[in-house]
């Protein structure tokens, strides 16, 4: 793994005042003439304007993409060259770090060690697949005697590529490398709210010798040029990560051509600390699972399940580090939780909060907006721990998209398993326990795309990650995902001396 080293500050800006869309290879402004401005959640500022995309943009960035996949020479190429140039994407992404670091903090308000983790695993995502790719082959396979058959993997075509902002640049390289790598051309669009390093992305790969038009990027409003895509007949496959209502808006129109699909979507993940786990662990892990991103996290884990015989001390421990997160400078090294994305983000989450309060639940941390000295026009939540909750509260069965845990005692491990799995999502979960054999039966009962296991973390590249349930399908992250860009072939024929006549004329 790679460690980058950064000391960047606030001071040191990089970022310009315009960002454009990046269509056949040329960085363009929109036709429209329109623009977004994006504005830096910690802050309220404007940190810059990005042209948007009409439906024209769309077109062109659609058509693009067509003539690059139907006549260019990048998924002509032998494999290795392909992998030469995803580990040149790496590179310059390795040497733009700070500059990327800084856009995905202005953009989203989150923390500096979160923002350097994530580009990171940008970065090692390219990598990744320039390694992957290169063991990605069909298969020769039994067929009788004189017949001979074998797959191969094709390049499934072209792909819109759908982000959210919660995670811009790490979603945008989980989706762009595996799809390139295999010889797709795609169209990223990124989140209105966040589209900065989506567009730099863009603008490193065309630096790094992707050809033109294999690499589209155009920011624009998702119900407009979002659906538009989605809608296309000339769009091969929409890979889709957001809410789950979009998701299956997505999918019912995706059926119309019968467009490949992949859907990353929401969760309410589960975390099951047992009474022989090591308390401190999962103290700081659950801590990590909720408050990670300021909670605005696919897999947080934003329910907790805590045996009944240890509760009171892991509460305690739990409740007191909580209190000590601090929130503030997020470019600043110990800030623990950055802002959140918007106003109306912040008041979805303020409106969970409320009202399970007023449903009888208690709040042990947090539960207000708050304003961190210098970042009073930003958007702020306390990190929040809810408890005395049932299963039938909004708080307890809705993704809040915060950074608010509700928290439940459970007897025994049938009880912990019920409670776990009683979601419409199945993505991410957790099992604390010290017992190997108890944390493995566990895991193997819950029904979601990831366990973690005594474990903070759910994703490395490599490691598959995506859902179950209404938290979507296709895994992202992993070598399968390479065949989800791809259609397999089967080529059989026939050496036999003999002509063959199967209807015996
Ligand atoms: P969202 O509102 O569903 O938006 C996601 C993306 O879809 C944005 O680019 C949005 O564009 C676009 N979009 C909106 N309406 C569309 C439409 N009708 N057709 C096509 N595209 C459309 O989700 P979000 O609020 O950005 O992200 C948070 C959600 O993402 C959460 O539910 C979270 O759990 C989920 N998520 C899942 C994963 C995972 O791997 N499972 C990872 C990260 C996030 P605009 O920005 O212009 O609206």
């Amino acid at each position: 793994m790679t460690t980058v080293k950064d000391d960047k500050t606030e001071k040191e800006t990089i970022k310009r005042e315009f960002y454009h869309l990046i269509i056949d290879g040329e960085k363009m402004k929109g036709s429209s003439g329109e623009t977004i401005k994006t504005y830096n959640p910690a802050t309220g500022e404007l940190v810059a304007e990005v042209a948007k995309a009409s439906k024209e943009d769309a077109e062109k960035a659609i058509a693009a993409a067509r003539h690059s996949f139907d006549h260019g020479k990048w998924k002509m190429y032998p494999v290795g060259r392909r992998a030469q140039v995803l580990n040149k994407i790496a590179a310059i992404m390795r040497s733009r770090f700070n500059e990327l670091v800084e856009l995905e903090i202005l953009d989203t308000g989150k923390s500096l060690h979160a923002a350097q983790g994530q580009v990171t695993q940008a970065i090692e995502d390219f990598e990744f697949y320039a390694g992957a790719i290169v063991g990605h082959r069909g298969t020769v396979n039994n067929v009788p005697g004189q017949f001979h058959n074998y797959t191969e993997k094709e390049p499934i075509g072209v792909c819109a590529q759908i982000i959210p902002w919660n995670y811009p640049l790490m979603m945008a390289a989980w989706k762009v490398a595996p799809a390139i790598a295999v010889g797709c051309s795609v169209i990223v669009k990124p989140a209105s709210l966040t589209p900065l390093t989506a567009i730099v992305l863009g603008e490193i790969c065309l630096e790094a010798g992707v050809p033109a038009g294999v690499v589209n990027v155009i920011p624009g409003s998702g119900s407009d040029i979002g659906n538009y895509l989605v809608e296309h007949s000339q769009v091969d496959k929409v890979a889709f990560t957001g809410s789950t209502p979009i998701g299956k808006d997505i999918m019912g129109k995706a059926s119309e051509s019968l467009k490949r699909v992949t859907l990353e979507l929401g969760g309410k993940s589960p975390s099951i600390v047992f009474s022989d786990a090591d308390i401190d662990a999962a103290v700081d892990g659950s801590l990590f699972g909720i408050f990670y991103n300021s909670g605005q996290s696919c897999e947080a884990r934003s329910r907790l399940y805590v045996q009944e015989d240890i509760y009171d001390e892991f509460m305690s421990k739990f409740v007191e580090k909580t209190k000590r997160l601090q929130l503030g400078n997020p470019f600043d090294k110990g800030t623990h939780v950055g802002a959140i994305i918007d106003q109306t983000q912040l008041d979805t989450i303020n409106g969970y909060v409320q009202s399970a309060i007023k449903d009888g639940a208690e709040i042990l941390a947090g539960g207000h907006k708050c304003s961190p000295k210098g970042y009073e026009k930003g958007f702020w939540f306390e990190p929040t721990i809810i408890t005395n909750v049932n299963h039938d509260m909004n708080v307890v069965k809705e993704e809040i998209f915060g950074p608010v845990v509700v928290v439940m005692k459970f007897k025994d491990e049938k009880e912990a398993i019920k409670l776990a799995n009683d979601t419409t999502f199945g993505l991410g979960s957790a099992v604390w326990s010290k017992d190997g054999a108890r944390a493995t039966r566990v895991a193997n009962q819950i029904k979601a795309g990831i366990v973690m296991v005594n474990c903070p973390f759910s994703a490395f590249p490599g490691t598959p990650f995506g859902g179950y349930k209404q938290s979507g399908f296709g895994r992202e992250l992993c070598i399968e995902t390479l065949d989800l860009y791809s259609e397999t072939k089967s080529i059989l024929s026939y050496y036999g001396s003999r002509p063959l006549n199967p209807l015996g004329l």
